[in-house]
């Protein structure tokens, strides 16, 4: 297999929540403001932020990703998590059994999460062309080579295919900053 370019773009600590959560955040009823669309179709940064409030720090505006879901899904970085004093573990996105808590706070009221704070794994999303194209398949994982004085391989890499996907691969901040990406760079994905 001849190996491939993705973008890659890091994400910021952000968090995703549920209609309910926002009703009493921002008070009943209240829809969330678009900012700018995100590399992934039908996704956006919403003007809203919160706070979050964890056992041994805080962090303030925290961004609001839209749309809306069935559940919250705080995604934050392993350097936040030292901040705010809890031991998230690394997790794909929607598989939260047996995560932390934390307490959210909004501009209208405060919202307590049992489960929900995660790690993000490092995933790379595709369309089902371009999975059939690299020969991959939802679930699969690959290595990423990342190019420079910094560089190094971004092991376990997790391909996710849905047709809803642009090509575009996602990393955190801490990992960001350990290789010294940019965001939009292209990496080279290594299939051999
Ligand atoms: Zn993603």
């Amino acid at each position: 297999m001849v190996n491939f370019k993705v973008p890659v773009g890091i994400s910021n600590r952000h968090i995703h929540l549920s209609q309910e959560n926002t009703d009493v955040l921002f008070g009943a009823g209240y829809t969330l403001t678009k900012m700018k669309d995100l590399s992934q179709p039908g996704q956006f940064a919403c003007e809203e932020t919160v706070t979050i409030i964890g056992p041994k720090g805080t962090i303030s505006g925290v961004r609001i990703l839209g749309p809306t879901r069935k559940e919250a899904q705080l995604e934050l970085s392993a350097t936040d998590t030292f901040k705010v004093g809890i031991k998230p573990p690394v997790r794909d996105s929607g598989k939260l059994e047996g995560t932390p808590g934390i307490e959210i706070e909004g501009p209208k009221g405060c919202v307590q999460i049992d489960h929900g704070v995660i790690i993000a794994a490092r995933h790379i999303h595709m369309t089902p062309d371009d999975a059939a194209k690299y020969s991959l398949k939802d679930g699969d994982h690959v290595r990423v080579s990342v190019p420079g004085l910094r560089g190094g391989v971004f092991e376990h890499v997790l391909v996710r295919v849905n047709a809803s996907y642009a090509l575009d691969m996602h990393i955190d901040t801490d990992e960001g900053n350990a290789f010294s990406i940019v965001n939009g760079q292209q990496l080279e994905v290594l299939l051999d």
